[in-house]
């Protein structure tokens, strides 16, 4: 029997390959997404669950970045109303906070301006009388706090919901189907995958490699040979705690290091994170775990701006997740993951070749600007691409949970 055959296969259901799969589905093309575990098993279900221009990353200078991000958050609150919510986040200055409130002024001013003036870009001081009405928030040398609006998700609920989409507009996907090998010939590319005690071979046009910290382990399975991105994976940690935020989200600066920590509430408990701590890029992705020591860093810094969380025995810790962000290294990039913050943030698409590419392999990225990503890479493909017609536009598909484990009919 002949090979079942696609315009393009994906490697991988997280935000990127489901994202991927919704933007070449809506241009008409046949697809197939093989998910090795469950949707959203990786990075895409251990994320801060923000979607976010990054006000941290405008230290970086990374404009470009900020800007696409904060199109994607108006473009998301518009199309996921369900899965997308606005938030007031707060950033507290105190007489020893690093970053003074000019700074922070300053920010915010230029990530309204990047966001283009909506409603969404309203920011401002709050009156020292409405200190008192922050969830318990120390005072005692409180200088200024800052509130401003970005949005929070369900991540994992959001990468299903972008699959559920690529599948009405007639996307298939495997799940429990692992990649095993992927030979690429001139016209075609033949994947062979594992499902159960099933070995199944199909062919396609052109493939994406969205494996996330797997990226490069699934590229050494094709022949011929394909050059990895040299990559760096930095371990974040989450913990849950006990207690209740109502009145938005907190940006802290751990007392340890002046890094970014975020409180925010989350299924009726508190999510603070997210650390950053080196992953041997030769381990398995799959066994990262949190760390007692990334567990007690975040502890620590919610109890230096909540009072009510320095004692751990009346707070304890419900539970906590790791994920791996991918930083693939540029020139300017020495590995050191402590001065990441300088190394660039845009993501990378490495294909095999430069003109008619059959394989295009993503590395790093954010949740937030996912459908962007996913019309680069399609763009990249499209030489290598049939013509075919457009059956819809990502930027106005309505996005919801389906609430249940995607399966797609043919399957
Ligand atoms: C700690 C942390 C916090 C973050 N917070 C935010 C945030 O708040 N906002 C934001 O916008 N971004 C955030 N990000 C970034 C964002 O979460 C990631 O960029 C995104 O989730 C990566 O998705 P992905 O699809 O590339 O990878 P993944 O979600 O890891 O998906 C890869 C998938 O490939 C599958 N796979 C691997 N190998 C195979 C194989 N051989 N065969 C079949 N399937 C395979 C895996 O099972 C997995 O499901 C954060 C990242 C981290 C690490």
């Amino acid at each position: 029997m002949a090979n079942k055959y696609y315009d393009l296969i994906v490697i991988g259901g997280g935000i990127h390959g489901t994202g991927v799969a919704q933007a070449a589905a809506a241009a008409g093309h046949s697809v197939l997404v093989l998910e090795q575990t469950t949707l959203a098993s990786g990075t895409s279900s251990r994320s801060s669950k923000l979607i976010h221009g990054g006000l941290r990353y405008l230290e970086g200078m990374h404009f470009s970045l900020v800007r696409e991000c904060l199109r994607e958050r108006a473009l998301l609150l518009k199309n996921a109303p369900s899965l997308v919510k606005l938030q007031p986040f707060h950033i507290p200055v105190y007489k020893d906070t690093n970053r003074r409130p000019w700074l922070i002024r300053s920010g915010l001013t230029l990530y309204t301006l990047l966001g283009g003036f909506n409603r969404a870009g309203l920011f401002r001081s709050l009156d020292q009388k409405q200190w008192n009405d922050l969830d318990g928030l120390d005072t005692i040398g409180l200088e200024a706090v800052f509130r401003y609006y970005d949005a929070q998700t369900d991540d994992a609920a959001l990468t299903r919901a972008v699959m559920h989409s690529a599948i009405s507009l007639g996307a298939e996907l495997e799940i429990g189907a692992q990649l095993v090998a992927g030979q690429l010939n001139d016209n075609s590319t033949v994947i062979q995958y594992k499902k159960g005690a099933q070995n199944i071979t199909c062919e396609a046009r052109t493939v994406v490699n969205a494996a996330g910290p797997w990226a490069n382990q699934v590229l050494e399975k094709f022949t011929p040979a394909q050059a990895p991105h040299a990559v760096d994976l930095v371990q974040g940690t989450h913990i849950i705690i006990e207690g209740k935020l109502t009145k938005g989200i907190y940006y802290m600066e751990a007392p340890k290091d002046r890094r970014a920590v975020f409180a925010m509430p989350w299924h009726g408990k508190i999510l603070v994170g997210t650390t950053e701590t080196a992953f041997d890029a030769g381990a398995d992705p799959g066994s990262v775990i949190p760390l007692e020591q990334e567990a007690r860093y975040l502890l620590k810094t919610m109890a230096s701006y909540f009072p009510a969380y320095r004692n751990l025995q009346t707070n304890p810790l419900c539970s906590a997740f790791a994920g791996l962000r991918v930083l693939p290294r540029g020139n300017n990039s020495d590995g050191d993951i402590h001065s990441h913050f300088a190394r660039p943030r845009e993501t990378v698409l490495l294909t095999d070749r430069e003109t008619s590419p059959r394989l295009l392999t993503i590395y790093g990225g954010k949740l937030t600007a996912y459908r962007a990503t996913a019309e680069k890479c399609l763009k990249q493909l499209q030489p290598s691409l049939p013509i075919r017609d457009t059956i819809a536009n990502t930027r106005r598909l309505t996005l919801e949970d389906p609430g249940e484990p995607c399966t797609s009919p043919s399957r």
